[in-house]
Formats: C-alpha cells, structure tokens, sequence
C-alpha cells in the first residue's frame, strides 16, 4: 500500500510529492506535447464535418473553431512547448482541457437538437484526450473534464434548444465516459506512483550496494591490522609496475623488511603490544613511501616490503638506510598497566633492483630482496643489504654498514 492521499494520490511526503511531479513531467512531456498536437490537428479536421453536416451553420461553428478555440489551443501549446511546462504544465494542459470543452460545448448550443448527439460525442473524445493521452495527472483530468459536463449541462439549460431527454442521453453518454476515464486516469497515476517508488528503491540499494562492494575492494586489499597494502595488493602492484618498468627500461626495487627480534618483544610485553608496535612502524613506512606509484604492503607477521619504481638500486639504498635510521630513532609507546612504556626496535633490509628483462620475473627480483634480508640478518640485524649482480649480496651503503 502507498502512502498516498487516496483521492488526490498525492504522497503524504511533500518533496516525494515534489521529486515525483517533476520526473513524472520529465517522463511525459514527450508524450504530452504529442497528444496536444495531434488533437489540435484532429480538432481542425473535425471543421470538415461541422461543413458536411450543417453548411448553413458554419459560420458560427467555423468561428467557434477557428476564431476562439484554435488559436487558444495553439497559444497553449506555444507556452507547452518552452519552459513553462515544467512549472505549469498540468495547469496550461488542464486549461486546453477547459478551452476545447467550452468550443464543443458552445457548439452543442449553436447546432439543432437533431445533431446534438454527434457533438456530444466531441465532448467524450475531449474527455479521453485529457482523460489518457494528454498524461494529465488525476485530479487535474477530473477536474477539467467535469468542467466540461457542467458548462454541458447549464448552457444546454440556458441557451441550447435540446429537450430534456436529449439532455439525458447526453449525459448518459459524458459521464459514463468521464467515469471510465477517471478510473482508467486513476489506476494509470497509480501506476506511475508505484514504479517511481520502486525506481528510488532500487536507486537506493544501488548505491548502498556500489558503497558496499567498494568497501569490501578496500578490505579484500587492505591489511587489516596496519591499513598497509596487503599481500594480494602488493602482489598485483608488484606485476603491473613490473610491466610498466618493462615497457619504459626503468628500474624496478624491492625492499624487503624484516622486524629484528620480534618474538623477543612479543614474549616481554605481549601480543597485544606486538600488535601496537606493528601499528606504529607501519605509520613509519607509509612516511617512507610519498612519490606516486610507491607502495608499502605487509607480507604477513612482522614482515613488510616496499615497491619503488623508477628507483635504482643506490637510491633504493638511501631509501632503506633513512627508514632504517628513522625506526632506529624512534621509541614504540606500549600501554603498561597504566603507562606508557617506551621500547627501541630495529629492522633489517634487503634489497633488490633491476631493469626488467625478458628472461627476468617479479618472483625472483622477490627471492632476491629476500635473500639480502636473510644476509642483513646474518651480518648482524638493524642493517641494510642489497642483493647485487648474481647472487652477490652487499652491505649497503657500503660506506655507512649496518647500525648493529
Ligand atoms: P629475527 O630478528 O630473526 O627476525 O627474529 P624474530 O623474533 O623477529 O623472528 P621470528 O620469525 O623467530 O619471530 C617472528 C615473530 O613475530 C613470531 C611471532 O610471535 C611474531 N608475530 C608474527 N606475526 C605477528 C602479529 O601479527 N602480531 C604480533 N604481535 N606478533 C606477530
Ligand atoms: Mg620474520
Ligand atoms: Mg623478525
């Protein structure tokens, strides 16, 4: 069930009932604008018939026609056409309703009785253009085609010669026609209701949707623990910068990290404190890596790596040894019973850059870093070594040695 004024069909949420006139306007002015042309053009061609059927009163039906109704229709569909539709559509739709009633009523005045019945008929077609085709909205369609029944009726009374049993076909025939309209009309906006509130559902879940599968995107490459890229994402950066290296014959590093003595630091102050320290170096590393295309990603446990493009292996070096140093310096605060604890830590690096080449892969300038982290670790911890030509692995910088 809609939560709508059952006469009105209105939405009982005023900007619902704002957002839905003006998709609905939107929707029809096609369809809208179509059926009062085509029914302009229908009601000159009906001037044919006023001349088949009474040439001697066609003066004053030509008149009624051409002289009052047409150029009013036309003027209405002028102002249609432009911008006026969108503010006012229903009213100047409602109005060509009330204008091409008052013709066929005025006609139905001038003609004998005998022919009464035929402009009758003009009145219920009139009621199905605003009725169905001219996609009035319900309570304008009733109102304006009402209009029409009652100036019928009170002209009819006043001024037009038909009997009193005329009159009673006549209407016989204007209100079936106007109650089969209202509810064709009603059951039509109805419609329209129903399928503009299921679009915004739709619309809505679309979007909740769309906010949900980019999160989980987010989450599927995101380590959870550190908000570092995870394994997964590390390895598909890893391929495509390995392509675009490739492609561009520049080079490709990898520094591998690895926390030193790490069980120790569990062991003393608890996982929950490893899980805090983890955090921390991990704001360490995302400092370390600002230049578009760099990626900092945790391996897994206390091992991460970075990816620089475009970064030789000296400056991978440079790289290293200042993320070295600035852990080096930097005191984990651990919560203690209360406090705050400070801890040193350090790690060690491995390093591995090339040029990609044909006869090269991602995994093994990978096996190289890692093999130059295993040699980092076995000179002594808190340093940095880069795995050179071969399997060759060197303190790096050379110059500077490890911190050990
Ligand atoms: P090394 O200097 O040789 O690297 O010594 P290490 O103690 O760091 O190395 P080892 O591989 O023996 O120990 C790694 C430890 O890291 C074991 C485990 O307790 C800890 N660890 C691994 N993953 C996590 C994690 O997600 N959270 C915490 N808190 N600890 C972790
Ligand atoms: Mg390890
Ligand atoms: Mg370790």
């Amino acid at each position: 069930m809609l939560d709508i004024n059952l006469i009105t069909l209105s939405f009982q949420d005023p900007r619902l009932e704002r957002h839905f006139c003006n998709s609905y306007s939107r929707r029809y002015r096609f369809q809208s604008l179509l059926a009062m042309k085509v029914a302009l053009a229908l009601f000159a061609l009906f001037a044919v018939l006023d001349w088949l059927l009474y040439p001697q009163l066609v003066k004053p039906l030509w008149g009624i026609r051409f002289c009052f109704a047409f150029p009013a229709l036309l003027l209405i569909l002028f102002l249609l056409v432009g911008k006026a539709y969108f503010r006012h559509g229903q009213q100047l739709m409602v109005l060509s309703l009330i204008v091409a009633n008052v013709a066929v009523v005025a006609m139905t005045v001038v003609i004998p009785a005998e022919l009464n019945d035929v402009y009758v008929a003009g009145l219920m077609l009139v009621a199905l253009y605003g009725y169905t085709v001219a996609r009035l909205r319900f309570v304008w369609a009733t109102a304006g085609n009402w209009f029409g029944v009652i100036a019928y009726n009170l002209a009819n009374i006043w001024w037009g010669d038909a009997s009193h049993w005329d009159l009673v076909a006549g209407n016989f025939f204007c209100i079936s026609t106007n109650v089969m309209g209202m509810v064709a009309s009603y059951s039509m906006e109805y419609d329209s209701r129903r399928g503009f509130l299921l679009q915004q559902q739709l619309q809505r879940e679309r979007s909740q949707l769309n906010l949900l599968n980019r999160h989980l995107e987010k989450q599927a490459l995101t380590d959870e623990l550190t908000d570092l890229a995870n394994r997964r994402s590390f390895f598909e950066h890893l391929h495509e910068e390995w392509r675009r290296a490739r492609r561009d014959r520049q080079y490709l590093a990898l520094v591998m990290i690895d926390v030193d003595h790490f069980k120790d630091f569990n062991d003393t102050y608890g996982h929950q404190a490893g899980d805090e320290c983890l955090k921390q170096l991990a704001v360490v590393f995302r400092q370390h890596v600002r230049r578009a295309g760099d990626v900092a990603a945790r391996l897994g446990g206390e091992e991460f790596v970075l990816l620089l493009p475009e970064t030789t292996p000296q400056s991978a070096c440079e790289a290293a040894e200042a993320l070295r140093k600035g852990v080096a310096g930097m005191e984990i605060r651990i919560p203690q019973q209360g406090l705050l604890v400070g801890h040193h830590i350090s790690i060690s690096c491995g390093i591995a850059a090339a040029v990609p080449e044909r006869e090269l892969n991602p995994e093994s300038l990978l096996a190289r870093a890692d093999k130059a982290l295993y040699q980092a670790k076995a000179l002594g911890r808190n340093r940095v070594a880069c795995s050179v030509a071969g399997d060759a692995v060197e303190n790096c910088p050379a110059k500077a040695g490890g911190g050990g």
